[in-house]
């Protein structure tokens, strides 16, 4: 199918792209490079630079291109800058979002796939966490993707555009063949960060808290292997080109690791000495998030091949490979 993939050269989308190549699709690429990298893309790819935001820009290209579906990955995504700077948060991911289903619904494309968080449940005590949990973000990132949910219900009512929203958890990892990864820049993300001292990019690791309410005291997460979660992406679109109606989907291992549970086995796959130090709590962090994925198994028949170790392993295997990133501007 001839898919149009929104922030296409982002850590998430360049893996999409690469998957949803090898399964024999043509892909639109649309990104405004303001965190993304052309250089994650392959070189003939079709793509557009600019803002979803640009309601003349995105016109355009739905003028020119066939488009069958959207997936939609354009969006800011860190909760400590969220809690800083709310209102980018709300420009870029809501705003977006707006101008997106309208164009969809001028151009009568009906399907899309997006990126939303397990941000959008905030504080739970009982785990695994069920897509029926009430949502209640602790941060603006959180908030910001929970209105883009609601703007997506609405627009099926009232345009019958399909969506399924996608609940990442921890997103991580590298493509199993080294070509490409997470580069962010900064980076904020626990496990390229503990990575950065073996690779002698930084001298430790800080913890940012460990008084929570779990076993060790350090935030719980559940990671999923990215490669894991966007052949998700190529599931929920089977899912929608089947009738379907629209749905939301947790994305996680259901399993939960402990930061301090992170960096040791961190230190096991590189076999090297990682310093810790444990800081102050990071505002906005839950405790704990595992997502249950019983539904996404069941619904989307998803399997996940991918466990901890080969998160961080295939992380290592990349960033030893590219120690600086795609090597391109300043956002290597
Ligand atoms: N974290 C940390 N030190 C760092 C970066 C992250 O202790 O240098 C912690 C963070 O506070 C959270 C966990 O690692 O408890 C995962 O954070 P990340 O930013 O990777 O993902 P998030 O859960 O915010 O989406």
């Amino acid at each position: 199918m001839n898919i149009l993939v929104l922030g296409g050269a982002g850590y998430i989308g360049s893996h999409f792209v690469k998957k949803a190549l090898e399964a024999n699709n043509q892909i639109i690429v649309i990104d405004n490079l303001s965190t993304g990298h052309k250089k994650s893309l392959p070189q003939n790819i079709k793509f557009y630079q600019g803002d979803v935001r640009d309601e003349k820009f995105i016109d355009n290209v739905f003028k020119k291109e066939k488009i069958d579906a959207c997936v939609h990955f354009c969006a800011f995504s860190l909760v400590g800058e969220s809690m800083k700077d709310p209102l980018k948060y709300f420009d870029n991911n809501v705003i977006g979002a707006i101008r997106l289903v309208e164009a969809m619904a001028k151009h009568n494309i009906k399907k899309i796939v997006f990126s939303s968080t397990a941000a959008v449940y905030g504080s739970h005590d009982k785990m695994p966490i069920t897509e029926d949990y009430s949502t209640e973000p602790t941060n603006p990132y959180g908030e910001s993707k929970l209105f883009m949910e609601k703007i997506f219900k609405w627009s099926d009512l009232a345009y019958g555009i399909k969506y399924v929203s996608l609940r990442y958890f921890n997103v991580a990892g590298a493509a199993s063949d080294g070509t490409i990864g997470e580069v962010h820049n900064p980076e904020t993300h626990l496990i390229p960060i503990v990575l950065e001292v073996p690779l002698n990019k930084r001298d430790k690791l800080t913890i940012f808290g460990d008084d929570y309410k779990t076993k060790d005291g350090t935030c719980i997460r559940d990671y999923i292997h990215v490669e894991d979660l966007t052949e998700a992406h190529l599931l929920a679109l089977d899912y929608l080109n089947k009738g379907n109606e629209s749905n939301i989907f947790n994305l996680g291992s259901q399993t939960g690791y402990s930061n301090l549970e992170i960096l040791n086995t961190a230190k096991k796959v590189t076999e090297k000495p990682i310093p810790v130090v444990i800081g102050d709590r990071r505002p906005g962090d839950p405790d704990m998030l595992i997502a249950s994925n019983q539904k996404a198994k069941e619904v989307l028949r998803w399997e996940i091949k991918r466990d901890i170790k080969q998160i961080i392993s295939t992380a290592w295997q990349f960033h030893q490979k590219h120690p600086n990133g795609y090597g391109e501007d300043e956002n290597d």
